[in-house]
């Protein structure tokens, strides 16, 4: 389909044209005409879908078509609420809005929180657009500094998020304040009872447009595991990284401390590193995602909060160093590369203790996951115990132990005599097709 059969206003084709795309994404071809009809909406999609250009081209369309703007109740002011649950994910929305609307007379207002007011106070006052959480937008309305007389779309974005993060009550509020004549878009990975719930709240007799399942990587992704013991994994990811293809790279632990070990372990081998998490300031955090961005570093080592929504292009790979908990979270995770049109791979580092989780994972996603072993890469073998010698010191720990004809026994190899795990005999009981982007 041509973009051009869209009728979303010239400008925006023109930025599309910028973009260098070459036909919509499923989620725009259905839901542009929808939103530009003037329908509520509800649309079910992962990040990587394209869903924020599926709802910024219609609302720029709508807010600066020749149409809207001779119209005689067009007031100025803000005409369009976007709320997304976290900074960065504002950040990356507005990024998108002004790139899209580079070519159009609209002027964005970026409102988050843990940084100064006193900037997008002023951005407010002359805003058409504002992009912001929650929170802070309510603080900045609750001073007087936002109002919503004008406007004409508000769009909740991640709202399975924003749920998950106790943001209702505060969106409530929000809305309370808005003009009950307005268009209202949702988006969420899943249509939950509690989803459900809030479009009765929030929408008119919207229309759903569904892509995908929720539980489905993006089908571009290449999923790998290495079987690695949990205290070899810095050094699979090093000898890994030696490979110039592993040019981009995001790698998830469980925690933030995790997060800052590997970074520090990274750098000490001499990776350019930079770390994403809650205990770091929001300058910093900004600061990260530019550096990784721009390419001025090559690892991003993150927490779960950067799994979600994140949009950096060209991530070559995903890492799970510490194996995630929840199906959900592996699916966001591993979207963060493979997304449009790219291919990435997601490989996830699999210890002993991990095997019942991947078992699960397996299930959510309804496929088996490869499994590989790294080209040339020699795990060191702990030794259990330090055993006490005559000179009353313990042995030094062994040294690789190397196989007959130089090959190295995996880490999971199985003892001698042991009856050997499942690796070579894996079967999944998952192992059909699911459909992507197959809409509803
Ligand atoms: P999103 O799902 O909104 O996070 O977007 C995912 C990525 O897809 C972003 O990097 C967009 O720039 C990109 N994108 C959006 N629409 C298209 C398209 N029609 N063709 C190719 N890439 C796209």
């Amino acid at each position: 389909m041509p973009f051009r059969s869209l009728n979303l206003v010239e400008g925006i084709i023109r930025a599309i044209e910028d973009a260098g795309y070459t036909e919509p994404t499923p989620i725009q071809a259905a839901a542009v005409p929808l939103v530009l009809a003037g329908h509520d909406l509800i649309g079910i999609a992962q990040t990587g879908t394209g869903k924020t250009a599926a709802f910024t081209w219609p609302l720029l369309t709508r807010l600066t078509s020749p149409q809207t703007t001779s119209e005689p109740a067009r007031r100025p002011g803000i005409r369009a609420l976007i709320l997304a649950p976290t900074r960065e994910l504002v950040v990356q929305i507005e990024e998108n809005v002004r790139a899209y609307g580079r070519h159009l007379p609209v002027r964005l207002a970026l409102v988050y929180g843990g940084v100064g007011m006193v900037p997008q106070i002023q951005a407010l006052r002359h805003a058409d657009i504002v992009v912001a959480t929650p929170g802070r937008l309510l603080d900045l309305m609750g001073q007087g500094h936002a109002r919503f007389d004008a406007l004409q779309c508000l769009v909740l974005d991640e709202a399975d998020r924003m749920l998950d993060m106790g943001f209702i009550p505060d969106i409530r509020r929000i809305v309370s304040a808005l003009p009950r004549k307005r268009q209202t878009l949702l988006f969420s990975a899943t249509l939950s009872r509690e989803i459900e719930t809030l479009t009765h709240e929030f929408l008119k007799t919207p229309k759903l447009v569904q892509i995908g399942r929720r539980s489905n990587p993006a089908e571009t992704v290449a999923q790998i595991i290495y079987e690695v013991p949990a205290q070899s994994k810095t050094s699979l990811l090093i000898h890994l990284l030696r490979d110039s293809r592993w040019n981009m790279v995001l790698v998830f632990t469980r925690t933030k401390h995790g997060a800052d070990r590997v970074a520090r372990q990274l750098e000490n081998a001499g990776v350019s590193t930079a770390t994403l998490h809650s205990n770091r300031s929001q300058n910093q955090r900004l600061r990260a995602l530019k550096d990784f961005k721009s390419g001025v570093v090559r690892v991003l080592v993150a927490t779960d909060i950067a799994s979600r929504g994140i949009d950096v292009d060209g991530i070559s790979h995903v890492v799970n160093y510490d194996f995630p908990k929840h199906g959900e979270d592996y699916v966001h995770r591993i979207g963060r590369t493979g997304r449009a049109q790219a291919v990435g791979d997601a490989i996830s580092f699999v210890s002993q203790e991990d095997y019942a989780q991947l078992r699960a994972i397996e299930r959510f996603i309804g496929r088996g996951i490869v499994r590989k072993r790294a080209d040339g890469f020699v795990p060191a073998i702990p030794k259990p115990q330090a055993v006490l010698q005559h000179s009353g010191r313990p042995s030094q720990p062994h040294a690789v132990q190397r196989e007959p004809h130089g090959r190295t026994p995996g880490p999971f190899a199985p003892a001698r005599g042991h009856q050997g795990n499942s690796r070579r005999t894996f079967k999944h009981p998952f192992q059909r097709e699911r459909r992507i982007g197959n809409g509803s």
